[in-house]
């Protein structure tokens, strides 16, 4: 929800935006509009890639706003149709039973399947993977311009994840930690157990085994996700992580709070992401990094295509992780 009361009309979140355009003067009277329930065309211009909530100076959620003001205008990226037939595909009237559980709990989403090679390695020994529509988030609704399924699904993937007994779950995927860490609590859903993201389990499991880290002395450029947005606390550790294998995270124009979106969102509302697309690995390239490193497997899928063709390395940071162990 928005909180309203918290917005002075600043203006910042759209003045900061990299899909408007828009001057601070043009920005504060767009977002006066959807304030006051008006149409702006900042609706249709929006590519839903979460930067607002992260520029926002009080916290007061402005793409929350947005995604009311596209409901109510008819500015939804995704048509309705195509809305309904995402949530059939990931919904399942099935009961959740849970596996038995050993070692660290880590909940992969649909990951494990689409993309086991990131599942195995040493930081993933005697862990106990949850996996499938069962623990499917949802976040992917946020691209297509519908919070509702948000609120209608996340209660029962919380609580199959709670079946579980865990106390601590790790989450692999920025989307479901951007869920359980920080969308559900706002939306009065309780969370029984403690959420980790699988950064944190990946920087705990280096410090404990600095002995087995054969430092890579490399320059990477870093793709951070739409989903990181929500929780940019996070950057320190992604931080720690390459300081303790070695990795300079070279400075670029497009990272950090003018990060850019893989592509992933544009799709998801139709737009073209192609100059995006070449913007930003360009961008990866003259910084003079050896490669360009995601979090989140989607961007390495979406990024793919043009990186070959410009001659770019994409790794995802696990793979990075592990070719740092001895
Ligand atoms: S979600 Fe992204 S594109 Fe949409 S207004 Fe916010 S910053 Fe701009
Ligand atoms: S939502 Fe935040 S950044 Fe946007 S106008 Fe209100 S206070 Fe300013």
């Amino acid at each position: 929800m928005f909180e309203k009361e918290k917005c002075d009309l600043c203006g910042e979140c759209l003045e900061k935006c990299l899909n408007q355009s828009l001057s601070l003067e043009q920005a504060q009277a767009e977002f006066k509009k959807l304030f006051s329930g008006e149409y702006s065309p900042v609706l249709e211009k929006c590519v839903t890639c979460f930067a607002c909530e992260e520029n926002c100076p009080t916290g007061a959620h402005p793409f929350e706003l947005i995604l009311e003001q596209m409901g109510k205008w008819g500015k939804k990226p995704s048509s309705e149709q195509a809305i309904v037939q995402a949530e059939a595909r990931y919904v399942s009237d099935q009961e959740y039973l849970p596996p038995a559980l050993s070692g660290t709990v880590i909940s992969g989403c649909v990951f494990p399947k689409t993309h086991p090679h990131l599942f195995s390695g040493p930081l993933f020994e005697n862990a106990t993977i949850l996996k499938g529509r069962m623990v499917f988030c949802y976040v992917l609704f946020l691209h297509m311009g519908d919070a509702r399924v948000i609120a209608r699904r996340a209660p029962q993937m919380i609580a199959n994840l709670a079946k579980t007994g865990a106390e601590e779950i790790v989450f692999f995927h920025d989307d479901c930690y951007a869920l359980v860490h920080d969308l559900a609590p706002r939306m009065g859903i309780k969370v029984p157990f403690q959420a980790k993201h699988i950064i944190e389990h990946a920087r705990d499991w280096l410090q404990a085994n600095r002995q087995r880290i054969k430092p890579l002395g490399i320059g990477i450029a870093y793709q951070r996700p739409c989903a990181s947005r929500y929780s940019p606390g996070k950057e320190r550790v992604v931080d720690e992580i390459f300081d303790l294998i070695g990795v300079e995270r070279v400075e670029r124009q497009y990272d950090r709070k003018r990060s850019l979106c893989c592509g992933g969102a544009y799709l998801a509302s139709g737009k073209s992401a192609g100059s995006l697309q070449e913007k930003n690995l360009r961008d990866a390239r003259e910084s003079g990094a050896s490669e360009l490193v995601c979090l989140c497997p989607i961007c390495v899928d979406m990024l793919r295509p043009q990186a070959d063709q410009l001659g770019i390395k994409l790794t995802h940071i696990l793979e990075l992780v592990h070719h740092a162990l001895a």
